[in-house]
């Protein structure tokens, strides 16, 4: 609180210094003007005469945007509260100017003002700068298109909303043969031209550049009607003096709410399938739907033919060492398969197995894993090679209550030893056999007839260690993720450490998948580990390369 000896000069004093530097006006308790100072007046382009008994619902614009902040400001003070904001105001003509109000109300008593002053700063030139500056940060200006800021602002306007539309991006290719200045003026008017093309074909649709020759419109209009774009380029090409160039145009269109559901995933789908076309040779627009299609079509297709593949020979399997670390020597081979499509190209396990696994393929492709791998087992026992034999199951296959036996039919007509065979199964898969007896049946029946059980991907599940109890487990494979990191993260380090002692504990054998290098093999040994595999110890191989 300002304290001076005299308080009617501190009042007098005030107002003037007000007066001068401020728009002042005085309002009734109902809000009509009783007196207004010559800077208001200045501003708002009102009369004495006339601004009297006006509401100061006339000073701002009758639109209702303007109306409800009249009505916020009077709102505030007889509550006997201060106003104190930026405000739009109307002078008399109509024309906007804005300010930083303060309006304070005089109080007669508790509850009810006896007048309210109004002070006010004009903040118009501020305003208007500021719009300035969000005009240059909202607009190209080489194009007169929105800048990309605009764009996400707009498109997430649109999802808000629930708007349908497309987001499609375009990429604008030409070759022109020089990089001289003259070329760069070249450039510009291709650029601008072209963005001209853009507003003439999709109207009314916003529609930004995001990059020197990238652009992107927002769109309701259908698929056809945006491929349609390249026509309209084609009937309406784009000249530059007598410069002659190629210019191509690539495409892709992402649909909200079908394809993505956000401004960044949107951008990034339009982008990748245009990524594609041009990968393809370009000058096309595609849907990224079409690429789903393409992808669903390849599920369909990777199905249909899986059947055949086998008889034709397609589908083989490879096999990888696994390093002893005791004996220096390998002890294990691990089945991976593999598929080399004629036309799909090669297809990987990881792709493969969850469609053999929803088609019901999976039973039979581990029938033929297990056959072929039987096969080499029994060859390595007929020629005294110490070797076992591991394979990957899936959980599908053991809900077959007859897998247990299907597994031994083929060793007996193999004429494999069981104890030559080791099956990998997964931490999720265990999770699953705890559940049902079934499982944890076949397990037990399998074991009996002599094949060991290895637990895969270690680490990576459910993370519970019950089932290295509970199932008839021998050896545990940590997960090659821990490998990738054993070198750089000290906690990885422990970790490995912590649960290779506790396997021990158990009684189980550990080996450590993914080893790459000389490091991480040697880091392996000396924190306990029986075996590696990776590619250090060795690639997969077809069984002919080990014969
Ligand atoms: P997995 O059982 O964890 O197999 C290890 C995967 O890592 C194999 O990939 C292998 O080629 C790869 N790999 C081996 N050493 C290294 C290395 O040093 N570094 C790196 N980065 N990778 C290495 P693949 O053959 O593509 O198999 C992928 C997955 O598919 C397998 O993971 C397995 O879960 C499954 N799978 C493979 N064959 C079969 C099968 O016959 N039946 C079933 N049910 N699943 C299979
Ligand atoms: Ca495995
Ligand atoms: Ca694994």
């Amino acid at each position: 609180m300002i304290s001076v000896s005299d308080p009617t000069l501190l009042s007098t004093s005030l107002i003037r210094g007000l007066e001068e530097h401020f728009i002042a006006f005085h309002t009734d308790a109902e809000g009509f003007i009783t007196y207004t100072n010559n800077n208001f007046l200045k501003v708002s382009e009102w009369t004495p005469k006339r601004v009297l008994g006006k509401s100061i619902w006339q000073m701002f614009s009758p639109e209702e945007d303007d109306q409800k902040i009249a009505d916020a400001v009077w709102n505030k003070v007889t509550k006997q509260q201060n106003f104190f904001g930026d405000v739009k105001m109307m002078t008399r003509d109509g024309h906007s100017y804005y300010v930083t109000l303060l309006a304070i109300p005089i109080l007669r008593s508790e509850t009810t003002n006896e007048s309210v002053l109004f002070l006010a700063l004009d903040i118009t030139s501020d305003v208007q700068l500021r719009k300035q500056l969000q005009q240059v940060a909202y607009l190209d200006y080489e194009t007169g298109l929105m800048s990309r800021y605009k764009l996400e602002t707009y498109m997430n306007e649109a999802i808000a909303k629930k708007d349908h539309f497309s987001c499609v991006y375009l990429r604008l290719d030409y070759h022109l043969h020089e990089s001289t200045e003259e070329m760069a003026d070249y450039e510009k008017d291709i650029i601008q031209k072209f963005a001209n093309r853009l507003n003439r074909y999709f109207q009314d649709s916003p529609i930004a550049r995001v990059g020197k020759n990238e652009f992107v419109v927002l769109t309701p209009f259908a698929d056809w009607f945006i491929q349609g774009f390249l026509q309209f380029l084609e009937q309406q090409p784009i000249h530059v003096e007598q410069l002659s160039f190629h210019l191509t145009v690539s495409g892709g269109i992402a649909r909200f709410p079908e394809d993505q559901q956000t401004f960044k995933q949107l951008l990034a789908a339009a982008t990748e399938a245009t990524n594609n076309v041009l990968r393809v040779g370009g000058n096309r627009i595609v849907s990224l739907s079409d690429d789903a299609h393409k992808r669903i079509n390849r599920k369909a297709m990777i199905a249909q033919r899986l059947t055949e593949a086998i008889r034709k020979e397609e589908l083989y399997v490879m096999f990888q060492p696994q390093y002893d670390i005791q004996t220096e020597s390998i002890n294990t081979y691990e089945a991976l398969v593999r598929w080399d499509d004629a036309e799909l190209g090669s297809i990987t396990p990881d792709e493969l197995i969850p469609i053999a696994e929803e088609t019901g393929f999976i039973e039979e492709l581990g029938t033929f894993v297990i056959t072929e791998a039987a096969k080499l087992a029994r060859r390595f026992q007929l020629e005294n090679l110490p070797y076992t034999i591991s394979i990957n199951s899936s959980v599908r296959e053991f809900l077959q209550s007859d897998m247990a036996q299907n597994v031994v039919s083929i060793l007996q007509k193999e004429h494999c030893p069981a104890s030559r065979i080791e099956i990998e199964i997964t931490e999720n898969f265990a999770f699953l056999a705890e559940e049902q007896l079934s499982i944890t049946k076949q397990l037990l029946d399998l074991q009996q007839a002599g094949v060991t059980f290895t637990l895969d991907d270690f680490g990576t599940g459910y993370g519970s260690f019950r089932y290295l109890q509970t199932l008839p487990i021998k050896k545990v494979k940590i997960d090659q993720t821990f490998t990738q990191s054993l070198l750089t993260h000290p906690k990885t380090r422990k970790l490995v450490e912590g649960m290779i002692q506790l396997c021990h504990s158990l009684d189980l054998y550990v080996i450590v998948e993914g080893v790459e290098n000389e490091q991480q093999a040697e880091l392996l040994q000396s924190l306990g580990a029986d075996s590696i595999q990776g590619y250090y110890v060795g690639t997969p191989i077809v069984k002919e390369e080990m014969l």
